[in-house]
């Protein structure tokens, strides 16, 4: 998959609302955690690593700041292979949004923990509109039953 430089800001410039995210979320800020859910978007499922629970769909899958998939480096050195969904409701987030060290600058975070096992597994965001970024390695895709050999 496509790889970004940590510096690869210069791509998606923030402080355009040209950018992917149009015209949602306004006046709704719970808005993508409940309708729908179940499917979001349909295709192969999404699903925790450790536990097998189920997180969201291959069809959540949305860009960000034009790429799916974001590389990021955290304080501590760590680096984080975030992709990027419109929701995920089998995660549950925990903890008040913070704009501190936000990899999506307009963008607050909260942790998102897995709904099952409770593992971190990535971040609500939430600005012009919310998504989710999670930390890919955390996850796994389960294809369709019997896609696969
Ligand atoms: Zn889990």
């Amino acid at each position: 998959m496509r790889r970004q430089s940590p510096l690869g800001l210069k791509d998606g410039v923030p402080g355009g609302p040209a950018g992917p995210g149009g015209p949602q979320g306004e006046g709704s800020p719970e808005r993508g955690t409940d309708a729908a859910l179940a499917d979001p978007g349909g295709g192969a499922r999404i699903v925790c690593r450790a536990c097998r629970h189920r997180v969201t769909s291959a069809g959540a899958r949305r860009e960000v700041n034009g790429a799916h998939r974001h590389v990021f480096f955290n304080p501590g050195g760590f680096v984080f292979d975030l992709a990027c969904f419109a929701a995920a409701p089998g995660v549950s987030l925990t903890g008040n949004p913070s704009t501190e060290f936000t990899w999506f600058p307009g963008y607050a975070w909260r942790i998102a923990l897995c709904g099952g096992c409770y593992e971190h597994l990535g971040w609500r965001y939430q600005g012009e509109g919310t998504f989710f970024g999670l930390i890919w390695d955390r996850l796994d895709e389960e294809s369709e039953p019997g896609d696969r050999a």
